[in-house]
């Protein structure tokens, strides 16, 4: 005779043998995907201009127990992992924390690089990397076979956006002056964005991901952009963008006389390239006049924000302009 608490413990017990059977679990990870797929994530609200993103901004602040985060980290031995649903892993999985990427703040203390951080456990995508490759999925359902153009190649987002059902996925890196347009090494395609090799209306769908600040001229390559979509295409851009300022600040041009410097030099980390990429433009709000200007109907800065999933510490901007 069975005590109460076996008896309440064997149907568990069996559910679980059922569910390790190889049958159930192809079943489970159909179920999975068709989970993920109705599963959305929305904008908490959209900008246009900076009186409205101030107007929203109190919406987005970080959640209390938030604040000297870092401290807290630091004493748990400088990783953390946080358990939040992956919507891309359509599960909830750890999701890493740490000080790697981080800042000096003016007080001269480590600031957590929230945007950067987050990792996925399963998909080995970051907070900014997710949110992108979901906005794909659900812009792509749009379509009954999306063709999307990447201009990174070199990233999980594309990894993981190629495996999407019925899309046609392009992509490509910049490799430097020496290659033509669409020229491809070690399965890497080559592309000027402000010169690309596609035809005019080549894709529903552009993603571009921290490219825009390293383009010399940003307006040439979002003409480029507008060309190469169909009417009506999406793209869906991010970029460091200083939502206190007005007008983009110029920090280095590229013209007939070379490189010239207005400001200090700044790089980020390029993964196809040791010395990293040089950052032309601090981009202001005009930025979304340029873009109406390049041939886009829309331009609108999506603010997100979502703990449970894994969206937290700092809002996420995403730009999404239309045709
Ligand atoms: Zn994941």
């Amino acid at each position: 005779m069975k005590n109460p608490l076996q008896q309440a413990v064997s149907p568990l017990h069996a559910l679980l043998r059922a569910v390790r059977r190889p049958s159930a679990r192809k079943r489970l990870a159909a179920l999975q995907r068709d989970v993920g797929r109705l599963l959305r994530i929305d904008p908490v609200f959209v900008a246009r201009d900076a009186h409205a993103f101030h107007a929203g901004a109190s919406r987005v602040q970080p959640a209390p127990w938030l604040a000297g985060y870092e401290q807290k980290l630091e004493a748990q031995g400088g990783r953390i992992h946080l358990q939040r649903f992956c919507l891309c892993c359509n599960e909830t999985t750890p999701m890493l924390v740490d000080m790697e990427s981080s800042w000096q703040g003016r007080d001269g203390a480590r600031v957590l690089n929230w945007r950067e951080r987050l990792i996925c456990d399963q998909c080995g995508m970051n907070n900014r990397q997710r949110l992108v490759a979901k906005l794909v999925q659900q812009a792509a359902a749009e379509h009954e076979r999306a063709r999307i153009y990447l201009t990174e190649q070199v990233t999980p987002i594309f990894q993981w956006v190629r495996r999407l059902p019925a899309t046609d996925v392009h992509g490509s890196e910049y490799l430097g002056d020496q290659h033509r347009g669409g020229d491809v090494m070690d399965g890497v395609r080559h592309e000027d964005a402000m010169n690309l090799s596609y035809p005019d209306a080549s894709f529903d769908l552009i993603v571009s991901n921290d490219v825009l600040e390293h383009i010399p001229d940003p307006a040439k390559a979002l003409r480029e952009c507008s060309r190469v979509l169909r009417p009506g295409g999406v793209v869906l851009a991010t970029f460091p963008f200083q939502t206190g300022s007005e007008a983009t600040v110029v920090r280095a041009t590229l013209g007939a006389g070379g490189l010239k410097h207005l400001l200090p030099a700044q790089f980020h980390g390029n993964p196809v390239s040791a010395e990293g990429s040089l950052v032309f433009q601090d981009f202001g709000w005009d930025l979304l006049a340029t873009m109406r200007q390049a041939g886009f109907s829309d331009a609108a800065c999506e603010v997100y924000m979502n703990d449970a999933f894994g969206h937290l510490g700092v809002p996420l901007l995403v730009f999404r302009l239309r045709k």
